[in-house]
């Protein structure tokens, strides 16, 4: 009998967490964009632009933070969905 070893994505860490901002919610007052500029831009009329990915441990209090002092409660700390794959895989197959 013999185990290969499997291909599966690395388990999430319970702390992975992701910023999101609902775009209905928000009025571009950049509170967030001025207390989190490692993780949140502007774009050109205001408006927060969030790097993708967790948040780092280091910037998490700096995140909660930017959540608690949105104004509009437009700004969301939450857990990344666990299992997200990576990268899908392609099967390229020739054309006959
Ligand atoms: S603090 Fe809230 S309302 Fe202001 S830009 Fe950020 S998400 Fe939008």
């Amino acid at each position: 009998m013999s185990h290969e070893p499997e291909d599966r994505p690395v388990p999430q860490s319970p702390r992975d967490l992701e910023l999101r901002v609902n775009p209905i919610a928000c009025d571009a007052h950049g509170v967030c964009i001025e207390l989190l500029p490692e993780l949140i831009v502007a774009d050109p009329w205001g408006y927060p632009l969030i790097r993708p990915g967790p948040v780092p441990l280091r910037l998490q209090a700096l995140a909660r933070r930017a959540v608690a002092d949105c104004p509009t409660l437009a700004l969301l700390l939450a857990e990344r969905p666990a299992g997200r794959p990576e990268a899908a895989r392609r099967q390229v197959r020739p054309n006959r």
